[in-house]
């Protein structure tokens, strides 16, 4: 089981992961790419049929700003 948070501070909104997994990743009004189905708070595990796009878009990401863990993330300050 892998939990996904974007590094909201290292994204440069190329929009490339929402691109390559639209059910995990969405972006603000900004650009700035977040994970969807947990508002970035990374507590959410991701579906084993999403797993596949997900590494894609986490090996892709061209400023290494998409976070993986195999337990949920801590709370923390979000942007939005
Ligand atoms: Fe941001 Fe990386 Fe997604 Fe591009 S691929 S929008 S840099 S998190």
């Amino acid at each position: 089981m892998y939990y996904t948070k974007v590094n909201q501070d290292n994204c440069i909104a190329c929009g490339l992961c929402q691109i390559i997994s639209p059910d995990l990743f969405d972006y603000t009004s900004e650009g700035i790419a977040f994970s969807k189905m947990d508002l970035n708070a990374g507590n959410v595990p991701i579906p084993d049929g999403r797993f596949e796009a997900f590494l894609d878009a986490y090996r892709k990401c061209p400023t290494g700003a998409i976070l993986r863990s195999d337990r949920p993330f801590p709370p923390a300050e979000q942007r939005f």
